[in-house]
């Protein structure tokens, strides 16, 4: 061992994890994808099984100042099973560790089970283990979600074309915005008890950040409808972000245009009120756990009048970049800010 020390920070969550994948070698035929795509592909025969695994602290990736642990259960089985629907999959089973202090009730952990079991109701999932253990610091949770799919159901974030459309669910930003709220409400709190946290205007956009929901839906829409995208992820770091991971997995560039970006109408006055520009929102804001994937055109007339799927922009060659078409007809390049985690 050297006496060097590097900080984390200057790799990265990105380039941590990067890090760590330099030193696995897969010995087992029956991995199919290791590290590096939304969850793990597990050859089983006639099918594939889909493995992800998430990791939620209480203090980073949630406050229980404002996140009822209801919500938190639900939102901790949902942001697993998108990671199940970004390969196209369904899942099936879950596992749930937790780790608590002695500030937790058995009420409580009865509440955070509430949430989580409407969430296995909701996703048609089956609690099958786990483990709970004492913490130090609060609450932890563990979730590893298993799916299954046929082997060309799967889509992996490398297979975008050039050429092929590029397609997002549901609208962005909303999470990010719902957070700014649920913080400002928090600070009017801390400084003055007596005052009543306004949220009632904001249901949409804070609901968005604590109860988001996978979209299970659009996975078997698209299945009725025939389509097998040829690259997907969810989008839990920004749209910008998620565009880059595509483009680099698929080694190909992207446009995308600015009119075409989905926002919702609270997210963006709300995004207005607080200063912020409703367009950084939505290509940087995090956690909307929307799906970002790439069709072939000759699919396109099958999605075209989906109400909730929205084409953005196109793949290109990849020394043609990553460009966002403003409205004013200016290509600007994207650039990838996301969640820093470190
Ligand atoms: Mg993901």
């Amino acid at each position: 061992m050297s006496n060097k020390r590097t900080e984390i920070s200057e790799l990265g969550e990105f380039g941590l994890i990067d890090h760590i994948n330099t030193r696995v070698q897969l010995k087992n035929s029956s991995t199919l994808k290791g590290i590096g795509d939304d969850a793990a592909i597990i050859d089983a025969g006639d099918h594939v099984k889909v493995v992800s695994t998430d990791l939620l602290l209480e203090g980073v990736h949630f406050d229980l100042a404002y996140a009822p642990l209801p919500h938190v259960g639900f939102k901790a089985v949902a942001v697993n099973v998108s990671d199940i629907a970004a390969m196209n999959a369904i899942p099936k089973q879950i596992t749930v560790s937790i780790a608590l202090s002695n500030r937790f009730s058995v009420e409580a952990v009865d509440a955070l089970y509430s949430g989580i079991h409407a969430a296995c109701e909701h996703y048609g999932v089956d609690l099958v283990g786990g483990d709970t253990t004492a913490s130090r610091s609060g609450l932890v949770i563990s979730i590893t979600a298993i799916g299954e799919a046929k082997k060309e159901e799967i889509s992996y974030r490398s297979g975008a074309k050039v050429n092929d459309i590029l397609c997002v669910t549901g609208d962005l930003g909303g999470a990010l915005v719902g957070l700014q709220i649920l913080e400002r409400e928090k600070q009017v709190y801390l400084s003055n008890p007596d005052m009543k946290p306004e949220l009632e205007k904001y249901t949409v956009v804070t609901g968005r950040q604590l109860r988001p929901d996978a979209r299970m839906d659009i996975i078997h829409e698209l299945r009725e409808l025939g389509v097998v995208p040829t690259s997907m992820m969810d989008i839990s770091d920004g749209l910008a972000s998620e565009i880059f991971h595509l483009c680099k997995a698929s080694n190909v560039g992207a446009t995308i245009y600015e009119d075409k970006l989905p926002i919702d109408k609270q997210t963006y006055d709300t995004a207005v009120e607080l200063n912020m520009d409703p367009i950084t929102c939505v290509l940087n804001g995090g956690e909307d756990y929307e799906l970002i994937f790439t069709i072939d055109q000759k699919d396109f007339a099958k999605l075209e009048k989906h109400p909730d799927i929205h084409f953005i922009g196109h793949m290109t060659k990849p020394e043609e970049g990553k460009y966002l078409v403003t409205k004013s007809g200016t290509a600007v390049q994207l650039k990838a800010q996301g969640w820093k985690h470190f």
